[in-house]
């Protein structure tokens, strides 16, 4: 049985000896609930309270040592997303002598990994919140590897994509309900609590309406490296050729209603195969094949489009939205495609035809219906042509809206593909550029010379970076900045040679402050050096 934890393979009385002596030790990161992550020797989890319990011992450590502000709100997020409230971690106390009145522990021997995924009914969220995020933590502890268990204690069932977890590491993930087939008291011997949130590029709208995140830190080199490791797992590769269109389509809501005619435009526009995929109808596996080599995706807006992340570099992605429903406030896809070196041609279409749209006002809420609201609240929504701006995750007119389906106008379609298409970069263009960042300048040095009372000379001089000689530039420029000391303003210069004489604005006996950094490729910034200098 999979779920079966190999027994054999720890000493029984050794770990409980060493957990009665030692109880549970802690070590995290971060400083803030939202970005901790915690290492635990001997973390327990007791199914019949549904609680972790850490035990004190004179040799347990717990760091940080918050006392009751590791209920300020939590210790921490045991999702992805930000200070969620329902994804809080902590643990109960207890002395290690209460071991003696409890259940016997049953230990788990593999290095665990425990967190919540946010929505696995969703793709979206399944990659955005869970798999990156996984894959990534997984990355930054190095005894989180292909061994490593998974435990996900959200406390939903596996869902439509529990294969797509399988995929991180060699053994079954376990569900929270499955955890009290272990007995009433279980011990992880060591154990990763958390996850972390340098990979996620958007928030969904809690407490600001949603959009992309404030410091987004991951490139498109990370996901990329992700998307690859994952297509090697589902023993997936690289469709050869790459002229051909991927229609993803959607087959019980958000329709597109005339997706044959739409199909028709494209081939003919770009004189291009066209084909179609969908979740209800081809594995993912198959559709990853089929989207990896993809010159361009077309979809309505929905969690299919992150798909897009196994898009080749230089392809394009163009998503549509429904009527009342404006592109710049939904931007998951638009902020994947456009993260840097992902390389990707984002182009969104909006249905502005009220006449082309399907509303469905009978349906349940959560699928876009009103019938439920107030007859006054029922006519502002139907009569309104633009969804204001909201939070997540009810707000029933962007739920009507969003859950619309739509006859695309082709020929307001094809003009926005082709006006979108005009702007794309080349491929050859697009081609991995260097990311190498230019080092500091050396020996940056001033010397002066005063004219007269009015007048003076600052010349500026400085040595190449030194990773400079390594590589092979395209072009090298430098920056100078000179600022009067006590002045708020600085004089801003850039430069293709290694010194200047500045005479221009420069006053005797007076204290300068100058900085050169160095720039490659007009837009990889080295850091600055800084001279002072008095006249
Ligand atoms: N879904 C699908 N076909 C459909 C409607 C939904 O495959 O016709 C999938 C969708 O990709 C997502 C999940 O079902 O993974 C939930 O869809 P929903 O419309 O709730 O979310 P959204 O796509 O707006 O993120």
């Amino acid at each position: 049985q999979s779920q079966e934890l190999s027994q054999a393979r720890i000493d029984y009385h050794v770990a409980l000896q060493a957990l009665q002596d030692h109880g549970t030790r802690m070590v995290c990161t971060g400083k803030m609930h939202t970005d901790r992550i915690c290492r635990f020797d001997y973390l327990c989890y007791s199914s019949e309270a549904e609680e972790f319990v850490f035990f004190h011992s004179n040799s347990s450590v717990m760091l940080p040592n918050l006392g009751s502000r590791r209920f300020q709100p939590a210790l921490l997020d045991l999702s992805s997303v930000e200070d969620h409230n329902t994804q809080y971690f902590n643990f109960l106390e207890l002395p290690a002598a209460a071991l003696k009145f409890m259940p016997k522990p049953v230990f788990v021997p593999d290095v665990t990994l425990i967190l919540n995924r946010f929505n696995p009914d969703n793709l979206m969220h399944v990659f955005h919140d869970d798999l990156l995020p996984v894959f990534y933590t997984m990355k930054q502890y190095s005894d989180l590897d292909d061994e490593a268990r998974l435990v996900f204690m959200e406390g939903w069932s596996e869902g439509p994509h529990f294969d797509l977890y399988r995929l991180l590491s060699s053994k079954q993930p376990l569900l929270k309900e499955q955890l009290r087939n272990f007995g009433k008291l279980m011990c992880f011997t060591k154990s990763y609590v958390g996850l972390s949130k340098m990979t996620t590029w958007y928030q969904y709208g809690f407490v600001q309406p949603q959009g992309p995140k404030a410091n987004i830190l991951v490139s498109g080199n990370e996901i990329r490296q992700f998307a690859r490791a994952l297509m090697e797992k589902m023993n997936t590769t690289r469709a050869e050729e790459d002229d051909y269109i991927v229609v993803f389509s959607r087959s019980t809501t958000r329709l597109i209603l005339n997706e044959a005619e739409l199909i028709m435009a494209l081939a003919q526009e770009f004189q291009m195969r066209v084909v179609t995929v969908s979740l209800e109808e081809q594995s993912f596996p198959s559709i990853v094949q089929v989207i990896s080599g993809a010159a361009m995706l077309v979809s309505m807006h929905g969690a299919q489009l992150i798909t897009s992340l196994f898009l080749p570099r230089g392809a394009a992605v163009m998503e549509l939205f429904p009527f009342a429903v404006n592109p710049e406030q939904y931007t998951p896809y638009k902020t994947l495609a456009s993260l840097p070196g992902m390389d990707l041609h984002y182009i969104s279409w909006r249905n502005t035809k009220e006449e082309n749209t399907i509303t469905h006002p009978d349906r349940p809420w959560e699928q876009g219906g009103i019938v439920h609201l107030e007859k006054e609240e029922q006519q502002r929504i139907l009569a309104s042509k633009d969804v204001p701006r909201h939070l997540c995750c009810r707000n029933p007119e962007w739920l009507f809206r969003i859950y619309q389906d739509t006859l695309v106008d082709i020929p307001s379609f094809l003009e926005v593909l082709k006006e979108g298409m005009k702007t794309k970069p080349s491929l050859k263009k697009s081609k991995p550029a260097s990311t190498v960042h230019p080092g500091r300048v050396r020996e940056p040095q001033c010397q002066t010379s005063v004219q007269n009372t009015n007048e003076a000379k600052l010349t500026v001089s400085w040595q190449i970076p030194w990773n400079l000689k390594y590589l092979k530039v395209r072009e090298v420029k430098y920056e100078v900045w000179i600022q009067e000391q006590g002045e708020n303003t600085y004089m801003p210069y850039i430069l293709p040679q290694q010194n200047y004489t500045f005479s221009e604005n420069i006053k005797p006996f007076t204290t300068y402050l100058v900085w050169v950094r160095c720039i490659f490729n007009k837009n990889l910034l080295g850091p600055f050096s800084a001279v002072q200098h008095l006249l």
